[in-house]
């Protein structure tokens, strides 16, 4: 058993080196001679030598170098308006830069709206994980997997605010890991939820063969993301592959459920329209304001939806419950 387990984790392990493409993507912005050749006269002039540097330091606000925002940063930061507002005059077009759009910093955010939208969604749900654990008896189905699944979102938030305050290399890797692994869970706690319950507990025999699988795939695409120059693309295709898989998922099963169980369209719901919403953001554009891009208003979306499905964690719960006493009275009087 052993050893079949190991052969298929190491073939999956393979397979997946095999088709996983590399490189980061660039944009045009950062390729343009002007970007290129201002950043290189902003760094010889304030970054070339420690007494330049030095004098920069003591020029900028300290709150900026405290959040990281170094000579280079900086310089690059400059140099990605001075080419925004060239080619909009010139030719009426925006650039991007490294993957991304150009945003005005505010207090030392890079992405001030994704930011805030970051918080509200973290806030979402741990005022959520108040309500199931006020609502919810500790001796509920689900209640403890419930638990891991709000420990993934609260995680995956954090990691994604961090983020959009700061894009660094080891900042994007940990909001790129946190977010497949909130996309993972999902699908995860479908598979608990429909396959894997026991009474009021969780039946391991049952769960170890689906979740392992799950575990190894997840542990792969998330060295991948973290240990190599990943391709955006490819990261893109394996989640939405993934949200897909949980959308169907979650839609069907609420669907037939529906009539039994009243509150499933908390589930159905919010994710169709989360799945309306990621068509946002395919459908990319400049920053409005040079604030709000697609994918900061897909964040701002994200919150409100995300807590109708909290409430429906909540009603499913206490529903498994009331089952759960319901079958263990029948037991005991013997039906
Ligand atoms: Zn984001």
């Amino acid at each position: 058993m052993a050893t079949h387990l190991q052969l298929f984790v190491v073939s999956c392990f393979l397979l997946f080196l095999w088709v996983a493409p590399s490189g980061v993507d660039a944009s045009w912005g950062d390729q343009h001679h002007i970007f290129r050749n201002f950043r290189r006269h902003c760094l010889n002039t304030n970054c070339s030598t420690e007494i330049k540097t030095k004098a920069f330091k003591a020029r900028q606000p300290s709150y900026l170098q405290f959040l990281g925002w170094d000579c280079w940063s900086e310089c690059t930061y400059e140099s990605m308006w001075y080419l925004t507002k060239k080619t909009q005059e010139e030719v009426n077009r925006v650039p991007q830069f490294y993957g991304k759009w150009p945003f005005v910093r505010f207090l030392g955010m890079q992405e001030p709206a994704s930011t805030i939208f970051s918080i509200l969604n973290g806030i979402a749900a741990v005022f959520m994980l108040i309500q199931f654990r006020k609502r919810v008896p500790p001796k509920a189905p689900m209640y403890e997997a419930w638990h891991g699944y709000f420990a993934v979102v609260i995680n995956a938030w954090l990691w994604s605010t961090v983020f959009h305050f700061r894009d660094l290399t080891w900042t994007e890797k940990m909001d790129y890991i946190s977010a497949f692994s909130l996309i993972v869970s999902g699908v995860v706690m479908f598979l608990i939820r429909l396959f894997c319950l026991k009474g009021n507990s969780i039946n391991i025999k049952v769960a170890l063969p689906i979740g392992l699988p799950v575990a190894a795939f997840f542990l792969m695409h998330a060295f991948y993301l973290g240990f190599t120059k990943f391709s955006y693309g490819y990261n893109m295709k394996v989640n939405l592959t993934i949200a897909i898989l949980n959308s169907v998922c979650w839609i069907v099963w609420s669907i037939y459920v529906w009539t039994r169980q009243r509150y499933a369209w908390k589930a159905c719901i919010p994710i169709l329209l989360g799945n309306l919403l990621t068509l946002l953001e395919l459908g990319d554009f400049p920053p409005i304001w040079w604030v709000f891009d697609a994918h900061s208003l897909w964040h701002g979306g994200t919150a409100p939806l995300a807590v109708i499905f909290y409430s429906f964690i909540i009603d499913d719960c206490l529903y498994l419950n009331e089952e759960y006493t319901k079958s263990k009275s029948f037991q005991r009087k013997g039906v």
